[in-house]
């Protein structure tokens, strides 16, 4: 965790860039903790407030190159993730049965 202040290392460090360098690193590392944060929040959330979207492509001049997926959302934490129709569809919805499709 980065204590140190801005003003700090103002007085600190003599050089311009360094003072830049140093910033950057700081807010950078501040970056990385809220990401890991949020990262936590998403595996913690049990995504009660989840939502669903039917995806695909098709027509393709080559049959094997029409996909078909499913976007998810949820509403609580933020994450949003993307399943193919194929298998993981069945398996997915027996873990999230309150989910609601919006089309
Ligand atoms: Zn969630």
């Amino acid at each position: 965790m980065v204590t140190m202040s801005f003003q700090l290392l103002e007085i600190l460090l003599s050089n311009t860039s360094d003072i830049f360098k140093a910033k950057r690193k700081q807010l950078t590392l501040k970056y990385l903790e809220y990401c890991a944060e949020l990262d936590q929040l998403e595996k913690e959330c049990p995504h009660q407030d989840l939502t669903y979207k039917y995806g695909g492509s098709s027509g393709n001049w080559d049959k094997s190159d029409d996909k078909y997926w499913i976007d998810w959302k949820c509403h609580d934490c933020g994450k949003s993730w993307t399943t193919s129709q194929d298998n993981t569809w069945h398996l997915t919805r027996k873990v999230y049965p309150q989910a609601k499709q919006v089309k």
